[in-house]
């Protein structure tokens, strides 16, 4: 892989990193440095702290991996192979990207002589407890399990000589920082500290000033910038037209690799049962799919054997795919922010990729506020030569938060509700017909289904509503509220749910 904007012409080689670091380097593939490369490596060996900005797919993760590889080979022990004292430890907001760090990390350096794992929420804690109990030199690790396990007294934090929070912003978002507070009183006072964020918040700041001393800081991308390298779209169509013309776009494109990001869990499983349906082969994750069946399915995605993976935000967060070259927003995302994520997806380490949004009459309201953050207006493309099927499933109505009604107001069974009042509210600002094709025939089709009784709470079928403390919550952080299923083991009962450490 190559990147198309090398950094002020430095190369790996003046970047002064031992000679079995080069070599993994190499292995790797890469010939340039990256940007944040470039400027964190440096910094990161001078034995300072860092302050660093940059989103996903830059590089960030070889940008402090690199350099702490080559501190930890180059500087005496202190405890030499003391079982339960890391001397590094990573933090991350998801098991994914806890996963793929550690893998990072084992790539780098695998022509040293340091020992590596990763422990996170939702599966077994028993077989990373003994994996704790042997030698180890850089833990990564998310936040909730890791204090699980300090606080069974299976790791001792007291040698970490250098801390990374990787991703700090998504750790803040998912609710971590009380954890992460414990798990920094933990830690010897005297270490380095390196703070990896994609957007910098008056939380970020007021994090950083508590944790960082004097640190050089760098970045590499404007706060909040939807990457340049991705082509985003927006087809205005109805939402119970999405699923058809999702699967009419894979066939219609021959999309090899695409990754589509559906609000719910439930949503995942719909579309990726239809495109099954539709013999596309598709595969769904999300937070109520066990760590296997995940791992299984990015596995095979990554691999090209399942040209389709639908996720919910929360499951595709941090995954790592090479040169994806597709992305679908099923449902835009209510938090802006959360979009710029999505399409992080694609156009990742300096390659072109392009991010389609399906946008129905009530998302518009998410996508001014997407385009407001990334100041550019997204163009609406017609899909030239879709036909939407003449009868179509009836949709749950969509509430989103502004619109959950208070549980005392709730109307009762077949009397409109403001949900029902909203969307005819919505309708008539619907955007002029023709903008895509097959919105004339579908016009009243979607009328019909709206004029279905509207399925109500007392069923069961409405997204339950996620404590919210008066804020607005991302997608992630609001799966983070929400129960999730059991995972691996069920047993013992203190680790079900997996909801730490996500
Ligand atoms: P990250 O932002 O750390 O998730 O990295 C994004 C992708 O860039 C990963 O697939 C890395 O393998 C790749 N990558 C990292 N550094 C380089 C480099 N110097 N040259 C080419 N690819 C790189």
């Amino acid at each position: 892989m190559s990147f198309k904007t090398p950094s002020a012409n430095i190369t790996f080689a003046d970047l002064n990193l031992s000679e079995p670091i080069m070599r993994a380097v190499s292995d790797a593939g890469y010939t340039i440095p990256t940007p944040i490369q470039a400027k964190a490596i440096p910094q990161v060996l001078s034995g300072g702290d860092l302050l660093a900005g940059a989103q996903t797919g830059t590089g960030k993760t070889a940008g402090f991996t690199l350099p702490l590889l080559h501190i930890l080979s180059n500087t005496p022990v202190k405890y030499p192979a003391e079982k339960h004292r890391p001397r590094c430890l990573i933090l991350t907001p998801t098991r994914e990207l806890a996963a793929q760090v550690e893998e990072s990390v084992k790539i780098y350096g695998k022509y040293l002589k340091l020992t590596s794992t990763v422990i996170f929420g939702g599966v077994n804690i028993n077989p990373q407890t003994s994996r704790l109990r042997k030698p180890l030199d850089i833990l990564v690790a998310t936040p909730g399990r890791l204090l699980d396990h300090a606080n069974q007294h299976n790791v001792d934090l007291s040698g970490i000589e250098i801390l990374v929070l990787d991703e700090a912003d998504r750790m803040l978002d998912m609710g971590f920082i009380r954890d992460i507070k414990k798990l920094l009183a933990m830690l010897p006072k005297q270490r380095q500290n390196l703070l990896f964020s994609a957007t910098f918040s008056d939380e970020i700041k007021q994090l950083a000033d508590g944790l960082l001393h004097n640190p050089a800081f760098v970045e590499v991308s404007r706060r909040n910038t939807a990457t340049e390298l991705v082509e985003q779209t927006v087809h205005l169509v109805e939402q119970a037209l999405k699923r058809d013309l999702v699967s009419f776009l894979i066939k219609q494109n021959n999309w090899q690799q695409v990754l589509i990001f559906t609000r719910t869990k439930h949503g995942a499983n719909r579309l990726a049962d239809k495109l099954i349906k539709d013999g596309i082969a598709a595969m769904a994750i999300h937070g109520n799919k066990s760590q296997g069946a995940r791992t299984k399915a990015l596995a095979e995605f990554k691999s090209g054997q399942i040209p389709v993976l639908v996720a919910t935000d929360i499951a595709a967060r941090g995954l790592d795919i090479d040169q994806l070259p597709q992305v679908v927003n099923f449902e835009l995302p209510n938090v802006p922010e959360d979009y710029v994520h999505r399409i992080g997806r694609t156009g990742r380490a300096g390659t072109t990729g392009a991010a389609i949004s399906l946008v129905d009459v009530e998302e518009i309201k998410f996508l001014k506020n997407i385009e407001k953050l990334i100041k550019r207006e997204i163009p609406k493309v017609a899909v030239e030569g879709f036909i939407p099927p003449a009868k179509l499933e009836t949709e749950s109505p969509r509430l989103f938060r502004e619109q959950q009604p208070n549980r005392s107001r709730m109307p009762k069974q077949g009397q409109p509700n403001q949900g029902q009042s909203k969307q005819k509210q919505n309708k008539q600002n619907q955007p002029k017909r023709g903008q895509t094709q097959g919105r004339d025939r579908n016009s009243h089709a979607n009328d019909s289904s709206n004029s279905k009784p509207a399925i109500g709470y007392g069923q069961g079928k409405l997204i339950s509503p996620a404590p919210t403390k008066g804020k607005l919550l991302s997608e992630a952080a609001r799966h983070q509220a929400q129960v999730q299923m059991p995972l691996f083991n069920p047993k013992p009962p203190r680790y079900r749910g997996g909801g730490r450490g996500h």
